[in-house]
Formats: C-alpha cells, structure tokens, sequence
C-alpha cells in the first residue's frame, strides 16, 4: 500500500462542501514570541470540533453500497467517535461506536445526537477489540480505525493541503501526533506543496511513542501515556503511519502538560478561541525551544476544540 499526495487529492474532492474549510489565524503576540510568522490552521473550527472528521467522512464514503447498508462500528471515546457518527448520519450508514462504561458523559450524548448506537464495554473486564470483533462478525459491519487506513490518512491530508493553498510556500509544518494520521497525512501535502518545508510532529512529553520509534527506526509500543492530551493518548503508531512518517518527517518532539497548558490559555485569553489540549500540542512547541523556527514561515495545525467545561475551567484558572 502506497499512499501519495494525489490520494489526499481525491479526499479533497470528495469532502468538498461537506467538511469545513477552516480559517487560518494569526497572532501578533505569538509571531513576536516565536520570532516567526505563524499560519494556525484552525480544525477546532471543523464539523465535529476536530479535523477527524475529514478522515471519517473520506474513508466512509469509499464504502460500497452493499457494505453500507450494513453498517460501520468504531472504537473511541474521543473525536473519532463523533466523527464517525456524524459522517454516517450524512451518507445515510448505520454507525455502531464501542465506548467503555466510563467515558464522559458529555461524549457519550454528543455521539449519540449524532444518530450512532453505542456500545458500551468495560474497559478492566473485556477488551474493546473482542467486543468489536463480535459484533462487527455478528451484523457484517465494516471497521473503521481512527489512523491507521489509508482513507483516513488520506482525509486528514487535506487540511494542510488547504493550508499551504491558502497562505503559500511555507518554511516548517508543525503538527500534533497521536497514531500518525493526522501528521502522515500532513506530511504527503506539505512534502508535495511545499517541498523545502521542514514537518514536525508534537507528542505529549508523557507518550512519545512516537519519537522512540522516529529515533529506533521500528514502532516502539509503550503503556498508556498519562497526559492531559486524551486525543493523543495512543500507545503506538501505525503499520501504515509510522513508514510515512519515517521517510517524509524531519523530527518528532513533545509539549509537556504544563506547557498544553498555557498553550491552552493563550488561544484563549490572546486569541478568543477554545482549543483542547491535544489541539494545542504544536503550537506548544512552536514557541517553545526544541524547535528554532525563528525568521520562518510557519504552518501550525490547531487539531481540535473538544474540552470538557470544567476541564477548561480548571485550566484557565488553576488553583
Ligand atoms: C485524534 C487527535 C489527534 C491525533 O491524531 P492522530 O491521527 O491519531 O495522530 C490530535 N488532535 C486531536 C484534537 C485529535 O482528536
């Protein structure tokens, strides 16, 4: 499976005027911070509040009809689960989400307004991939995985895609990473669009899975990270991702939870923007001091707005 920018190209088409075309915001504060000229491509602004849904929406509507009548199943407590749901109800797919017992209660409703059916499983007595299996045998329902399929990879493309069509060649991409969708998506358009432009992936300092496996040359599998960061909480990149990202990223660095943080409180006090902390994670790096970006042309995906009110709360007033 090789995947390449004229697939990204073809999500482009088929999102059209379905998925959001985000702004891009600037911050005189933050360029004179930075010392750089900083293009934020604002996805907490797409349907759903994440750029999950370009993925969800490009894999689903390359399913065929006699698998759509069936239906899709998807595991997540997070974006992608919203995504998913939501780009069903659009294409007219019954979606099936597979979330444990104990996710938030405001996730849980959001997913549900979007028409899916959740399954809900016990995260300390079954495993979600057993749940899934058995329904997803039972009723013949197609899998979708949050990063690591080739439609996904290929829908979140296409958000850095608008954005260097947007604003032009830029100097260095800075994205956040979880699985890799996201950033290997990001890097087939920057790589194509902007082909002197160095790409950055941002972990939470607390799972860098993904850095490890960028410096070990093979996918290093670690515990579930600890972070404030739950839309990059994942364990481990992709089969599909990590080979992307491998050859067409420069490096992989990571933002702390304290420095999600302020990030977090700058988009809101400076920028009157909500943005989740995952969201934050490449801004946070961008103006910190691993990457030296000074005098450069900037993009930095703003990935999502996703925050609980009184998670928010608690970060922009600590105790
Ligand atoms: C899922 C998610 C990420 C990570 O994306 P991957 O494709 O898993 O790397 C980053 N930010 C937000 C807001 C997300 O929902």
């Amino acid at each position: 499976m090789t995947l390449a920018y004229d697939d990204v190209l073809a999500a482009r088409r088929r999102i059209a005027g379905i998925a959001h075309h985000t702004p891009v915001f600037t911050s005189r504060t933050f360029d004179e911070l930075t010392g750089a000229e900083v293009f934020f491509k604002m996805e907490n602004f797409q349907r759903v509040g994440a750029f999950k849904f370009r993925g969800a929406y490009n894999a689903l509507s390359r399913i065929d009809a006699d698998r759509r009548a069936r239906g899709v199943i998807a595991f997540s407590s997070g974006n992608h689960a919203q995504a998913v749901a939501l780009a069903a109800r659009i294409l007219g797919i019954k979606a099936t989400i597979v979330m444990p017992f104990d996710a938030p209660a405001a996730k849980l409703e959001a997913t549900r307004g979007y028409g899916a059916e959740i399954v809900q499983y016990d995260r300390y007595s079954q495993d979600r991939r057993d749940v899934g299996a058995e329904l997803a045998a039972e009723h013949g329902y197609t899998m979708i995985p949050p990063f690591d399929h080739p439609d996904i990879i290929a829908g979140q493309g296409t958000a850095v895609a608008e954005l260097i069509g947007e604003v032009g060649v830029l100097d260095a991409v800075v994205v956040p990473l979880g699985g890799g969708g996201l950033l290997s998506g990001s890097a087939l358009s920057a790589r194509e669009l902007s082909p002197g432009a160095r790409i950055y992936g941002v972990e939470p300092e607390a799972g860098d899975d993904g850095r490890q496996s960028f410096r070990a040359g093979r996918i290093v599998t670690i515990p579930t990270p600890k972070t404030i960061a739950d839309g990059a909480q994942t364990t481990a990149l992709g089969e599909l991702t990590f080979p992307i990202i491998r050859d067409l990223v420069d490096d992989v660095v990571t933002a702390s939870d304290d420095e999600l943080a302020a990030q977090v409180r700058f988009f809101a006090s400076r920028m009157n923007v909500v943005v989740e902390p995952t969201g934050a994670l490449a801004a946070a790096a961008a103006s910190g001091n691993q990457l030296d970006l000074a005098g450069q042309r900037v993009g930095v995906v703003v990935s999502g707005g996703n925050v609980d009110p009184a998670a928010l709360a608690g970060i922009l007033a600590p105790a």
